[in-house]
């Protein structure tokens, strides 16, 4: 199924999961799977590591198939292009499309350290319109309510989007925020800029510190003072630090959900625990 036509009739709630490290076996993310099917997925979506090789493409293969031919859930693969030639990318596209998925979220990748690697694709929406020349697959794309960290300012940012739904993008993820007033903002802006497809929002439970600074350092998003505060309280308390980071996402999806967004992505860092908490505190408000 094309995860584009869910939205027509409820309001979405789809988790992410990443293969594991290169050490480990991919097997071990099947555990996670297995969990997140009692959450009532939607979607499941499986990262891929931009410039990885072939072996980050099996591994989100194998996940990604995993989830939808033993499990039955509609999964999501990502695609980042960043790096790719033409022949590489339609290759892995004819494994997906063998392994029976359907749905494809088209990234650019981030840019590695030393500058821009040699490839065929500049940017996402290269990859939607050569994706979408030559095959089926469902698209999606990557949004960022408060501006891609390389934009410039948040219209530059959304005049691009823009470009990736026109080029065939059916629907949009955005990347985690805390404050969902950014969120608001963002959707308000697209509507205006007659992007119209449905828009998920990417919520991600804290589970400890260092994982949110990397996360402000990558991707460079606003921590409000509330959530600031919460980080100082139980920095050196593991366990007071994950229940306060599940309270505070689930108060995000409890207001996200009142305001009639089209989903909720969670990013679940492979944690079911975690995962289990929220969807056990927001199913019934779907
Ligand atoms: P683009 O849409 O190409 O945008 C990148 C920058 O270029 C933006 O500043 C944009 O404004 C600008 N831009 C866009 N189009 C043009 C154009 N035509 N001309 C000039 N400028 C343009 N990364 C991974 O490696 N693997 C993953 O699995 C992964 N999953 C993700 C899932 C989600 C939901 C999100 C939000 C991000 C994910 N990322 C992943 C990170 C993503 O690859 C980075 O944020 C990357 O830096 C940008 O990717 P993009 O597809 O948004 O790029």
């Amino acid at each position: 199924m094309k995860t584009c036509e869910l939205f027509q009739k409820k309001t979405v709630l789809s988790y992410e999961v990443f293969p594991p490290k290169r050490t480990d076996a991919v097997e071990t993310v099947y555990s996670t799977v297995a969990a997140l099917k009692d959450f009532s997925p939607d979607f499941i979506s499986v990262t891929y590591g931009a410039g990885g090789g072939k072996a980050t493409c099996d591994a989100t293969l194998s996940i990604a198939s995993f989830i939808k031919n033993i499990y039955g859930i509609e999964s999501v693969a990502h695609l980042p292009c960043i790096g790719l030639t033409r022949e590489e990318a339609e290759n892995q596209l004819q494994r997906f499309q063998e392994a029976g998925i359907e749905n494809i979220l088209a990234l650019r990748g981030d840019m590695p350290e030393g500058g821009t690697p040699a490839g065929d694709f500049a940017h996402a929406n290269d990859l939607i319109s050569f994706i979408r020349e030559r095959y089926d697959f469902n698209l999606i794309a990557a949004c960022y309510p408060e501006g891609h960290n390389e934009s410039e300012n948040i219209l530059d940012d959304i005049r691009y989007l823009k470009v990736k739904t026109d080029a065939g993008a059916t629907q949009l993820i955005s990347q985690l925020f805390f404050d969902n007033d950014y969120f608001y903002r963002f959707l308000e802006r697209c509507r205006l800029a007659n992007i119209n497809v449905p828009i998920e929002a990417g919520i991600m439970p804290v589970a400890n510190k260092k994982q949110i600074e990397r996360m402000v350092t990558l991707c460079g998003v606003t921590l409000p003072k509330k959530f600031s505060s919460m980080m100082s309280r139980y920095e050196n308390n593991p366990e007071a630090m994950r229940d306060a980071g599940i309270a505070y996402a689930v108060d995000q999806i409890v207001d996200l959900i009142a305001q009639g967004v089209d989903g909720i992505h969670l990013y679940t860092m492979n944690n079911p625990y975690i995962a289990r908490r929220i969807y056990e505190a927001v199913h019934r408000l779907l």
